[in-house]
């Protein structure tokens, strides 16, 4: 009998070692945007644009209201996703360097396991990407329109391929094409399905050029921000609405360069009347910013609405395969964004537009439909997250936690309490100044290190982060709390005493800083 029982078992073990049960782990697709702040998702609160596919995974799934960004820039962002370590140990610390694809990455580990990977879309990194059973991804930042793509070709090199339309929908196409076609079905799959939008300078599609055209999107309470309740960083910049938006941004210029003439002739009968009529006003001073609001804006959540158009393209290819049931869905974006919230747009700080990234999931039969967490999660958390689900144990080296037990509605008793951010592009485009800091997600403490001065805000009582309450004598107990814990979030984290870089001591003369009044 004992002898039988452990036949048993063995068949057993073998049955449970087989791929037709490992192709039955979850399938996982990444969307994922670039500069997509939550406050421009209708399920986050927007007050300025619907996005219902978008929506549908949160209600589907779950909305994870504090997740935070590192690093708010894109590709630091994109290689803590990846490695599930900080940017100083990952070496991708600013834009404008090589990623080092030779490192561990989640998708390596991922492929091992036995799944297939892939990366459509937009990658930014500067290297070829590893880790993937397929990649298409864009040249750099690739434009809006018309974009060439490299691809490996039969011998594994990678290859430049040109491609005619919009880059927001060929993406898409080349999704589902790699779903319906091109995947290894014998394995769960890993898809990071990647736009490019809404990045800068969000020229919008044939479909969504006129959408918002008969509407005034609503300002933002701190549009008109004087930066004067804060030290000078804030207000040392060069990303305002006022006065560092290009033509090129405003589209008061001839718009892309490359496009088709049918599609030249599409964008003019959308742009010139409109640039027209803004010639003829002559608006100046307030008039004027409130008119490049309206501008920048509406080009922005053009863009976001092509995305949203988008994924319901792939949420019902999902839904008519059946793949939607075995099918992990998770939106996110690299960083937050600043929707004209004080006076900007672009990311980098550590104020909260720039520090908050969307994420939903809907994973069925595990997380809650319309499930709502507060805790403090981060883009450090994905790579271990992705490899949780697929059963595969994190390397010791990465520095995040899986989500997978909050996505299952326990969150651990020892879950961070604090968070840890640091920026370090500086000198860099819009200037703004090296900062580091810590947040319990109701205080936050920043340090902007270069030229010493702090920060530190309430944001129950002062959800904009208009006036730092630090050295105020009402806060002396919560900023040596939080000062201990930036000391001690710096030895967890490994952080070097000195930047990889080391930085310019005294920030150079600002030509764009506002006159003091
Ligand atoms: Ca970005």
């Amino acid at each position: 009998m004992k002898f039988i029982s452990r036949i048993a078992l063995l068949l057993l073990a073998g049955w449970l070692a087989t791929p037709s049960i490992a192709s039955e782990r979850p399938n996982i697709l990444f969307v994922f945007t670039d500069d997509h702040a939550a406050h421009a998702i209708s399920a986050y609160g927007s007050k300025i644009n619907t996005t219902p596919h978008m929506d549908r995974i949160a209600s589907e799934g779950m909305l994870f209201e504090k997740c935070y960004v590192s690093n708010s820039i894109c590709g630091p962002s994109r290689a803590v996703i990846l490695t599930g370590k900080h940017s100083h140990l990952n070496g991708f610390f600013r834009n404008g360097i090589t990623f080092n694809g030779a490192q561990q990455t989640f998708p390596k580990l991922l492929r091992k396991a036995g799944y297939t990977t892939a990366v459509i879309g937009k990658w930014h990194l500067g290297s070829t990407p590893t880790g993937f059973d397929y990649y298409d991804v864009l040249k750099g930042q690739g434009p809006y329109y018309n974009p060439p793509m490299i691809t490996a070709d039969g011998n594994g090199n990678p290859v430049t391929k040109p491609h005619t339309g919009y880059t927001t929908d060929i993406i898409t196409d080349k999704t589902l094409a790699w779903l319906k076609n091109d995947r290894d079905e014998k394995k769960p799959f890993m898809l990071m399905y990647q736009h490019k939008a809404p990045h800068r300078n969000w020229q919008p599609g044939p479909a969504h050029l006129t959408t918002f055209d008969d509407v005034e999107i609503p300002e933002p309470e701190t549009l008109w921000d004087d930066y004067k309740g804060r030290p000078s960083a804030a207000a040392e910049q060069a990303m305002t609405i006022a006065r560092h938006l290009s033509e090129n941004d405003l589209k008061l210029n001839r718009g892309p360069n490359n496009l088709t003439p049918e599609q030249r002739k599409l964008w003019e009968a959308a742009y010139g009347p409109k640039n027209e009529a803004f010639r003829k006003a002559n608006l100046q001073g307030e008039e004027l910013v409130k008119w490049k609001y309206q501008r920048y804006i509406k080009d922005y959540l053009r863009c976001v609405q092509s995305v949203d158009d988008n994924l319901g393209r792939v949420l019902d290819y999902l839904d008519k395969s059946g793949l939607a049931k075995n099918t992990i869905v998770i939106y996110s974006s690299d960083q937050g964004w600043y929707l004209g919230d004080h006076g900007w747009y672009d990311k980098r700080w550590m104020y909260e537009e720039s520090l908050v990234m969307p994420l939903l999931i809907r994973w069925p039969g595990v997380v809650k439909p319309g499930s709502r967490n507060s805790d403090i999660v981060s883009n450090l958390d994905f790579a271990q997250t992705f490899l949780d689900i697929a059963g595969v144990k994190s390397p010791a080296d990465m520095q995040g936690t899986s989500l997978v037990p909050l996505f299952k509605g326990h969150t651990p008793k020892d879950w961070r309490t604090h968070f840890y951010y640091h920026y370090y592009e500086f000198p860099g485009a819009h200037s703004v100044a090296r900062h580091y800091g810590v947040t319990n997600g109701r205080h936050k403490l920043i340090h902007f290190y270069q030229n010493n001065e702090w920060e530190l805000f309430d944001l129950k009582k002062d959800p904009n982060e208009l006036q730092s309450v630090y050295g105020n004598s009402d806060y002396k107990t919560i900023q040596s709390d939080l000062l201990a814990e930036l000391k001690r979030l710096r030895i967890h984290y490994k952080v070097p005493e000195e930047d990889p870089v080391p930085p310019k001591r005294k920030r150079p003369n600002q030509p764009n800083r506002p006159k003091k009044k």
